[in-house]
């Protein structure tokens, strides 16, 4: 059984684990935190180090978590967080990031993501993250939530192809990029972070998915995990504040779905067969 992590490649040529880590609801619950310290720090010993977060995750909670749990330990992990759209402004980007690092206790961010598109022009937001990478706040920087016509336009700016990454809704109910977003960003090597990989829990459910899981004496999350680690340059991220959980979903990487397996979940939830807007949570 291999159990070695697969790996996604960057247009930098930094290469990440290709199974992340989530952090969206942590640090809203102070009773919680113990749970999702160790979370987070299982998810760095099982080399999950892909840590996803947000200026907008529990109001900056979650960054303060995620800070508490790499103390001693930032250089294990690739650590990614958001601008919201309404700071994406040259100034207020910069001001944003730099809040983030101080609730994550660090002096710089792995990658930095326009959150989704919102009024500010992508070339004050393109400006800014260049002037961070400059400044070595940030190493790489990309985008979420963005559609094909979203990337040509962020392509048509200034410096618009130094994006790394779109991180997007991808999971088996949530097919539709692979249409043309997710061939588009694989011929520019730009890694697509599939957010809500198991549907927030509600794949989990799925008595086809539970019959499927069953024969490889394995879970639902791993089958719907093992789905997307799959396709070449895409990178989940499940989020979960349970140790035995995160282990589960590292275990994913050992599940081989074969060929028949694979047309079975086409069959079951079924690819794009036209363009579909994008999808967003
Ligand atoms: P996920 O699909 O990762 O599901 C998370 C939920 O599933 C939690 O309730 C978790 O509970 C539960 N869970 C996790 N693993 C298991 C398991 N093996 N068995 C049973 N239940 C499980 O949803 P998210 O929306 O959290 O997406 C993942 C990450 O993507 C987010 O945390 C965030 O970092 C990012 N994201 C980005 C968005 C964007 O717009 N860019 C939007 C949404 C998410 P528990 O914690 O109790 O285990």
């Amino acid at each position: 059984m291999d159990d070695t992590l697969p790996t996604v490649s960057l247009p930098s040529g930094i290469t990440l684990p290709a199974l992340g880590f989530g952090t969206w609801n942590m640090g809203e619950d102070g009773a919680k935190a113990k749970d999702e310290i160790a979370a987070i720090g299982k998810a760095l010993d099982l080399g999950m180090t892909v840590i996803d977060t947000a200026e907008m995750y529990g109001n900056g909670g979650a960054e303060k978590i995620t800070g508490a749990a790499l103390q001693g330990r930032r250089d294990e992990a690739f650590l990614v967080s958001k601008v919201l759209p309404w700071n994406a402004s040259l100034k207020g980007t910069i001001q944003a990031c730099e809040d983030s690092l101080k609730r994550l206790g660090t002096d710089h961010l792995d990658l930095y993501l326009l959150h989704w598109r919102g009024d500010h022009p992508l070339e004050e937001t393109v400006a800014a993250f260049e002037r961070l990478r400059r400044e070595g706040k940030i190493r790489e920087w990309g985008v979420s939530n963005f559609d094909v016509e979203d990337m040509e336009e962020l392509f048509s700016v200034e410096h618009g192809h130094n994006c790394a990454a779109n991180q997007v809704l991808y999971n088996l109910t949530r097919r539709g990029i692979e249409f043309d977003l997710l061939p588009w960003c694989q011929q520019r090597n730009i890694a697509v972070m599939a957010y809500s990989p198991i549907e927030q829990g509600r794949l989990l459910n799925n008595a086809d998915l539970i019959h499927m899981a069953k024969a490889y004496q394995a879970t639902p999350a791993q089958v719907a995990l093992a789905f997307l680690l799959e396709r070449e340059g895409v990178l989940p991220i499940p989020k979960s504040a349970n140790v035995h959980r995160v282990e589960e979903n590292r275990a994913a990487v050992e599940l081989d779905l074969t060929d028949e397996d694979l047309q079975r979940l086409d069959t079951l939830f079924a690819p794009p067969q036209r363009k579909q807007p994008l999808e967003m949570l």
